[in-house]
């Protein structure tokens, strides 16, 4: 027989940890899937220096550990698993668990963030595991004294590249453009340290290595008349391109934009299925934070309360 909750919340990030705390406060029973990644993108993130009340920064992985805990106080209950597919014809709404069990639930909670992307090259599934990886934060140490690159212009590659710089001896840094996205107190930390080269205007062609990484082969401004082919020796590349949300499981029933983030309607978590929110970043390509994350969790979760409360559920 199915499983029935009034309060399903699929995403263990701050936003599906912060829909828990509100959801298990106010006597909701949620459960909570956790998906691939318990305690999602911010458990690969070094330091945090920026969500509020650290005055001295937390790490990634303590900072989810803390809201995890503070969920479960209040009774929430996290689960392993993943959710493979829905069904939001109507209500209640059936999710698939790991392709395995049916959870019908009363409400719903997306919270199921957003995934790094890569830039296609067959070379990436190629050197899987053998010198490319989108996470500096997980593979870096395996790095220790080596040369890597990694590419991208935004806060997220000035991120890795500076914390890489801690423990290779080089990093390049890969940027399309002439000029770095990134904010400007992660490019100055970028071009102040001596170890990391920031090559603008260059797009990586493919990788080379015997059964490893060994090297790239680059381009720089491709298209124009001083085009020009580039080869770097490098042990390890590195993908800071963005991220793609994890909507694909909702599409059939709610709205997303061309990108794949889940469209809710302004100023809330609600989506168009009546007792459906979305919060996090699959929701959001604007701010992409985990203090934004943490808001929309607490929104959907005062919402889906409402909800139920009104329908007498
Ligand atoms: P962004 O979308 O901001 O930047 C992506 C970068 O990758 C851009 O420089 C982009 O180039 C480049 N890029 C995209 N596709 C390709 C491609 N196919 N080939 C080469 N380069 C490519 O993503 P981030 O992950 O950096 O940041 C996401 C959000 O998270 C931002 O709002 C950021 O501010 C925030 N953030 C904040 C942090 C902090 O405050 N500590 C840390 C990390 C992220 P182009 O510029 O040419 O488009």
């Amino acid at each position: 027989m199915n499983e029935k909750v009034r309060c399903l919340i699929i995403g263990s990030g701050p936003a599906g940890y912060t829909a828990a705390i509100y959801t298990s406060r106010a006597n909701l029973s949620p459960i909570l899937y956790e998906g691939m990644q318990p305690g999602g993108q911010l458990t690969t993130t070094n330091e945090v220096e920026n969500f509020p009340g650290y005055p001295t920064g937390i790490t990634g992985p303590e900072l989810m550990e803390d809201l995890r805990k503070q969920a479960e106080r209040f009774g929430a209950e996290i689960r392993f698993g993943m959710a493979t597919a829905t069904d939001l014809s109507s209500a209640p709404y059936k999710v698939t668990i790991d392709g395995e069990k049916t959870i019908e639930a009363e409400t719903i909670i997306i919270s199921t963030g957003a995934t790094a992307k890569y830039l296609g090259l067959p070379d990436e599934q190629k050197y899987a595991g053998s010198g490319v990886s989108a996470c500096a934060t997980c593979d870096g140490f395996f790095y220790r004294k080596m040369t890597v690159a990694v590419v991208g212009g935004g806060d997220t590659a000035c991120e890795e590249a500076t914390y890489l710089a801690g423990l290779a001896s080089k990093v390049y840094l890969i940027v399309r453009k002439d000029f770095l996205r990134a904010s400007k107190i992660m490019q100055e930390r970028v071009t102040s340290n001596p170890k990391i080269e920031v090559l603008f205007e260059h797009e990586t062609l493919g990788l080379t290595g015997e059964k490893v990484v060994q090297g790239a082969d680059l381009v720089k401004r491709r298209g124009q008349a001083d085009e020009e082919k580039v080869h770097i020796d490098i042990d390890g590349f590195f993908l800071a391109i963005g991220h793609k949300p994890n909507s694909d499981i909702f599409k059939p029933w709610i709205e997303t934009d061309k990108v794949g983030y889940i469209k809710t309607i302004s100023g809330t978590p609600r989506t168009k299925v009546p007792g459906v929110f979305a919060s996090g970043d699959v929701s959001d390509p604007h701010y992409r934070q985990a203090i934004t994350a943490a808001g929309t969790g607490c929104q959907a979760a005062i919402e889906a309360e409402r909800y139920l409360s009104e329908k007498g559920l």
